[in-house]
């Protein structure tokens, strides 16, 4: 199981430090935790927590190695400043930031050419579901933004419907199931059912519903937003993983 927190455009400095000793404080041996933090806190949040055992990661990387791309980093910047993962094709960079996943295509070749693991974000929006073209837009999205070459142990996939992200809605159980298995089959057709990367379910997780979105069998965990700005909830969400973690192994 993996937890991964998205902190976004937050927290202040100030805000950003108590948050990141309590991270440090917390023990979830059984699972992978991961903090996606805004780039400027990536070398002190990867001095003060890679040591607790989170892996750190950046929030988007340019595609090209160098040059003049006023405001953008480089995934070997990333790697540089201690992150070992890169989190991309998130909705906000698709809807703000015009990225098709063609770019996000090429920002993950360029991540794993810095031996980065990616985190790829898939999902559609309301409109799509109530047009019923939910599997066919993520399903569009997984073909043309996963790179033909780009190796499984690299990857990780966040399904995460937009509707979902910082709304308090969250995807029924039926319908992240259902969507989960699409994802699934995907990766399974390119990479064989044995190799296929995780798949995480984001939007709106929080200490509440937790528990209930890891017991649906290909949730492999949960990319967290808002949640993850209070220590309190995000240590419930990493309690509710590692509990989920310890029932399927027992299985
Ligand atoms: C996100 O930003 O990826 C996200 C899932 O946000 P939230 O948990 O706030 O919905």
């Amino acid at each position: 199981m993996i937890v991964a927190a998205n902190w976004k455009m937050n927290p202040a400095l100030d805000q950003a430090s108590v948050l990141a000793t309590a991270l440090a404080s917390q023990s979830f041996p059984k699972i992978k935790r991961i903090l996606f933090a805004p780039h400027p806190y990536l070398v002190p949040m990867s001095v003060r927590l890679t040591s607790a055992g989170l892996e750190i990661g950046g929030q988007d990387c340019h595609f090209a190695d160098h040059g003049a791309f006023t405001g953008d980093v480089s995934a070997a910047m990333l790697r540089d400043c201690g992150a070992s993962l890169v989190l991309l094709g998130h909705s906000e960079r698709r809807a703000a930031h015009g990225e098709t996943s063609e770019i996000v295509a090429q920002k993950t070749t360029a991540a794993m050419a810095q031996n980065l693991d990616v985190m790829l974000c898939v999902g559609e929006t309301k409109a799509e579901r109530d047009d019923k073209k939910a599997e066919q837009v993520v399903i569009d999205q997984l073909q043309a933004s996963i790179p033909k070459h780009a190796p499984p142990n690299r990857l990780i996939i966040a399904y995460e419907p937009v509707w979902a992200i910082g709304t308090g809605a969250v995807a029924s159980p039926d319908d992240v199931a259902a969507m989960h298995n699409v994802i699934a089959s995907v990766l399974a057709e390119r990479y064989g059912a044995n190799h296929a990367p995780s798949i995480l379910y984001g939007g709106s997780v929080n200490a509440d519903n937790a528990a209930s979105l890891f017991s649906i069998p290909l949730v492999g965990g949960a990319l967290v937003g808002g949640a993850s700005l209070e220590a309190g909830a995000f240590a419930a969400i990493c309690a509710a993983a590692q509990a989920a973690n310890s029932l399927r192994v027992d299985l």
